[in-house]
């Protein structure tokens, strides 16, 4: 069967609506950057929040879309919560803010999910004023040359590399230079983050709080679905007793 233009840009459009993608690229008299937030999110926290929403302003991108990812390439020997989940907690943090989306991408697709893959389907279903932007740890950054089809990525996205503080951004810039493909980085500070999901995660398995580390929905989902080790409401209700004494 053969498809022209028309059929081709209702296909994308499928593609587009199924995924909670942005439609963008409409006006072919203007670039439209597309900002991409991959990660495992599990859980989500504001170190993601603070690092995309940075990405957003200083590379004047029309949206920023979380994509928690399938099943990770890299995150094999521990157990990672199941998409569905990790796409709700996605969803309620980003809900607030008009330039963010969460998207089913990743979560939707069959087996190990690699970012060369996913980079290239967005290109496929984007016209090309629409410029890709992969937002990333600058951590990943210096791994990238590692990952599959590296090219690809060099070829069809910008890459921007967040970095937590005390991060070395030498070993970043040396492993980029040493690599025989091009890629367009460019680095964000990312002030006073040293969040990270595993923090989180230990807090949650010693009954801590995640009040400023996470947005509160996110704390709430946390507890009612019993992730990472929770019981139901453990700190709070300790709070209120507390409270209560005096
Ligand atoms: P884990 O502790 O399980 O490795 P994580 O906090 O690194 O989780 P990921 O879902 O692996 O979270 O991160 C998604 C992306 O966000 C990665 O590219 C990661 O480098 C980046 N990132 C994570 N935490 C921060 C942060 N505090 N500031 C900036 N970027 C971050
Ligand atoms: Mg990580």
């Amino acid at each position: 069967m053969k498809y022209d233009s028309k059929d081709i840009e209702k296909i994308a459009e499928g593609i587009v609506r199924r995924a909670d993608l942005p439609m963008l690229g409409r006006n072919p008299n203007r670039t439209y950057r597309l900002g991409i937030m991959g990660g495992t999110f599990d859980p989500i926290h504001n170190g993601h929040l603070v690092a995309a929403e940075q990405a957003f302003y200083d590379l004047d991108l029309d949206v920023v879309v979380f994509m928690p990812a399938g099943r990770p390439a890299f995150k094999q020997d521990r157990h990672v919560s199941p998409g569905e989940d990790r796409y709700a907690m996605t969803l309620l943090a980003t809900s607030d803010n008009p330039h963010f989306l969460a998207s089913r991408f990743e979560v939707d697709r069959e087996g190990i999910t690699y970012t060369a893959d996913t980079l290239a389907l967005l290109r496929e279903v984007y016209p090309p004023n629409v410029q890709l932007y992969f937002i990333t740890g600058a951590d990943a950054i210096a791994e990238i040359v590692r990952w599959r089809h590296a090219e690809t990525i060099a070829d069809i996205a910008h890459l921007v590399g967040a970095t937590r503080p005390g991060y070395d951004l030498d070993r970043a810039r040396s492993t980029i230079a040493a690599s025989p493909y091009h890629f367009d980085v460019t680095y964000l500070e990312i002030p006073a983050l040293a969040i990270s999901s595993s923090y989180l995660r230990e807090r949650v398995a010693k009954g801590q709080s995640l009040r400023y580390l996470t947005p509160e929905p996110v704390t709430g989902y946390i507890h009612k679905h019993k992730l990472y080790g929770a019981r139901p409401n453990t700190f709070e209700a300790s709070e209120l007793d507390r409270a209560q004494e005096y």
